[in-house]
């Protein structure tokens, strides 16, 4: 694990002035007593009132967010996080698939690993989670999020793509396999007939023989005639210059007023140095995650906000208050 050094940042802390103890009393009052019924978060949550509260107005107030979406808040969507118990495809780590050297020994093989993850997310629906977020960017201009998900599903729900940076790629999207080419082009399950999945069997099961394809019948690009290949980052491989541009670019527009990590632990790289550039821009820091752990904590400053369970949940419970409840 990849911890980063994190000094206390007084600028995070300058929006909070010293209002008069009775003044701030007063409204924290009657903030309570709007979100008060529908709006309160669902009490088997164990989200307090005063949480909610101050992060509903927080984010009311905020125009510049910069959010980190991970695996996580595709969870709900049954979407398979390659880790633990999913972690296998046929006997491989997902690392020894979604490997650029690999795709040049043996195509078929990497094309099969993501026809079945596409036809996984062609299937699956964006949950709320994804909808809250997608809410929330279409009525806040100044929200960025940088989306490690390949799964299609934040599109899907309508994330407006001028602010995401789809720093993993997508399976939705082909792209020639000559890097010198530039040819890319959007893509559903399955990208040619041969790669259609047999229905009667799991072929992420290695006792089920994969089905023969010749390489001539993978599909090839139309301008050059080399393999077609999936349009995500694979393991070895850097993050598109145009992505990082991106997001160099929302950073560089202003200070964040604040930041949300949704779905994925905030302890390793790149994600570390996304909290750490925007609390150095004064932003406070929200975090939606399952897991918790003795790093995750030291991580969390004061006026952070921390909220452990299923990031779709969380997220879209915290945000009711801006966005209203949505419906997935
Ligand atoms: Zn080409």
């Amino acid at each position: 694990m990849q911890a980063t050094t994190q000094t206390p940042n007084e600028s995070s802390h300058n929006h909070l002035s010293k209002p008069n103890k009775k003044l701030s009393a007063l409204k924290a009052k009657q903030a309570r007593r709007k979100y008060h019924g529908t709006s309160a978060p669902d009490p088997s949550l164990s989200i307090s009132l005063d949480v909610f509260v101050s992060f509903t107005e927080f984010v009311k107030s905020s125009t510049r967010i910069f959010a980190l979406i991970g695996a996580g808040v595709s969870v709900a969507s049954g979407m398979p996080t390659f880790r633990g118990e999913d972690r296998l495809w046929r006997a491989h780590e997902p690392s020894d698939l979604a490997d650029s050297d690999v795709f040049d020994k043996d195509p078929t093989k990497v094309w099969w690993f993501f026809s079945h993850r596409m036809m996984i997310a062609q299937n699956a629906r964006p949950n709320k989670g994804h909808m809250t977020l997608a809410r929330l960017a279409e009525g806040k201009e100044g929200f960025f999020a940088v989306n490690q998900n390949v799964d299609g599903l934040l599109e899907r729900a309508g994330f407006p793509g001028k602010q995401m940076a789809k720093c993993h790629g997508s399976l939705f999207s082909v792209k020639c396999s000559n890097a010198t080419c530039g040819y890319v082009k959007d893509a559903t399950y399955p990208v040619c007939p041969v790669l259609t999945l047999p229905t009667e069997v799991d072929i992420s099961d290695p006792a089920v023989p994969l089905p023969t394809v010749e390489r001539k019948d993978l599909p090839h690009c139309p301008e050059c005639n080399h393999l077609l290949r999936p349009d995500v980052v694979l393991f070895g491989e850097a993050i598109p210059k145009p992505v990082l541009e991106s997001i160099w670019n929302f950073q560089k527009q202003g200070p964040i007023d604040l930041m949300l990590v949704v779905g994925t632990s905030c302890v390793v790289l790149p994600a570390s140095m996304y909290v750490q550039t925007a609390r150095n821009s004064g932003a406070r820091v929200a975090m939606f995650n399952i897991e918790e752990s003795g790093e995750e904590i030291g991580h969390i400053q004061e006026g952070d906000w921390f909220l452990k369970g299923d990031a779709a949940v969380m997220v879209s419970e915290m945000l009711k208050g801006v966005v209203g409840q949505v419906r997935a």
